[in-house]
């Protein structure tokens, strides 16, 4: 599978190339150039952006998959704040910097790269998984993304196998 990673706004060039390496697993990564912030996708009150207009406008320009990156905050409809947001079997997800950062850099990198993997997860057809331990389950707080894996459980595994197969094809 071919990732394409979209910066939006200022995203640290590091991050970006953590990425690639963190998302071997899932595919092959490479870096767009980067996009604005849209000031439309923002909140009138307060610095929040919204992330469903995020979705609509990141292309993967060739690639199977697109992954916005983002260091604003984001939310949707249902929650103050997400770390990230996809539709289950569509092209493109993305994950906002905001709230995963530790002063620990190897903390951050972790968090970083399951939640893209969660993300890129439910594009793959993979939803919210009841398995604390598993990478597609959902977090609510940065304390719950450190008590998960950066893997797929084996209910997970083979629904990503599966989509990931047929990309290949
Ligand atoms: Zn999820
Ligand atoms: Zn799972």
């Amino acid at each position: 599978m071919r990732i394409a990673l979209q910066p939006i706004g200022d995203v640290p060039r590091e991050v970006l190339e953590d990425l690639i390496e963190d998302l071997k697993g899932l595919g092959d990564a490479s870096i767009l150039d980067p996009i604005p912030l849209d000031p439309a996708w923002r909140e009138p009150k307060g610095d929040q952006v919204r992330a469903d207009p995020i979705l609509d406008e990141i292309e993967p320009e060739g690639a199977h998959r697109v992954l916005g990156v983002t260091a604003a905050d984001l939310h949707t409809g249902a929650y103050d704040f997400i770390f990230g947001l996809a539709k289950v079997q569509a092209r493109p997800a993305v994950i906002s910097l905001f709230r995963l950062g530790s002063t620990d850099p190897r903390v951050s990198r972790e968090r970083v790269a399951k939640e893209a993997i969660h993300e890129l997860g439910h594009t793959l057809g993979a939803d919210n998984c009841p398995n604390r331990e598993c990478v597609m389950s959902f977090s609510a707080s940065v304390d719950a993304v450190d008590r998960k894996t950066a893997a797929f459980c084996g209910r997970c595994r083979p629904t990503i196998e599966f989509s990931a197969k047929r990309l290949r094809t």
